[in-house]
C-alpha cells in the first residue's frame, strides 16, 4: 500500500481525526528528507550612537545597525536560513518589528527561537556559514568571538559556524559605509 493510500486508509478507517492527524503527521516526518538547506539574507542601515552588535558580539564602533530590535544584522540572516530550512515563516513573522515586545530584544533569542522551531519539526541544525558585508566597522578581529557566541545560541560547535567579512569595494550605498548585509545558509539534519 502506498503512503498516501495509507492514510487514506486511517482516515477513512478510523472516526477519531485525532488518531489521524496523529498518523499523518509522524507520517509526514518520516518522508521529509533527511537533509535540507535554507538562506538568509538581511541589511540594515548604520546609525551615529547605535550600539554595534553583530552575532551576539558588542563591537567598538562610532556607528551600529539601526533597528527595532538589537538589530543583529547577522543573527538575523541565520535565523532565516534556519527557518527557511524547514520551509517556515521568516522572523518578521515570528517576532514583528511591530511588536512592543521585540524592542531592543537580543537577537540571540531569535537564533534560539528558530533552532527550536525547526527541533519542532524534527530537524536538528547542523551547522551555518555567513559573509557580513560592510565597509564600516572591520570585524576581523572580532570573528572568533562571533562564532563562540554564535554556536552558543544554536546549541552547535564553534567549528560548524562559519562567519566571513568582506567589503563591498566601495561600490553603493553598502560600499559608502551606510549599511550592513548579511548573507548566510544553513543546513537541518532529520533527528
Ligand atoms: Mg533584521
Amino acid at each position: 500500500m502506498s503512503i498516501r493510500g495509507f492514510t487514506s486508509f486511517f482516515y477513512l478507517s478510523s472516526p477519531n481525526s485525532r488518531t489521524f492527524f496523529f498518523i499523518h503527521f509522524h507520517i509526514r516526518i518520516y518522508m521529509s528528507p533527511p537533509i535540507r538547506i535554507g538562506v538568509g539574507y538581511d541589511i540594515h542601515p548604520l546609525k551615529q550612537g547605535r550600539r554595534c552588535i553583530l552575532g551576539g558580539v558588542e563591537i567598538p564602533s562610532e556607528v551600529g545597525p539601526d533597528g527595532h530590535s538589537d538589530a543583529d544584522v547577522l543573527c538575523h540572516a541565520i535565523a532565516d536560513a534556519i527557518l527557511g530550512a524547514a520551509g517556515l515563516r521568516d522572523i518578521g513573522f515570528y517576532f514583528p518589528n511591530t511588536d512592543p515586545a521585540c524592542k531592543d530584544m537580543c537577537s540571540l533569542d531569535i537564533l534560539r527561537c528558530a533552532v527550536a522551531e525547526v527541533g519542532k519539526r524534527g530537524y536538528a541544525l547542523q551547522n551555518i556559514d555567513a559573509v557580513v558585508i560592510a565597509e564600516r566597522p572591520k570585524i576581523a578581529a572580532h570573528i572568533a568571538a562571533m562564532q563562540a557566541s554564535l554556536a552558543a545560541a544554536l546549541g552547535i560547535a564553534p567549528d560548524c559556524v562559519g562567519v566571513k567579512a568582506t567589503t563591498n569595494e566601495k561600490l553603493d550605498d553598502l560600499g559608502a559605509g551606510l549599511g550592513i548585509a548579511v548573507h548566510a545558509v544553513a543546513l537541518i539534519a532529520k533527528i
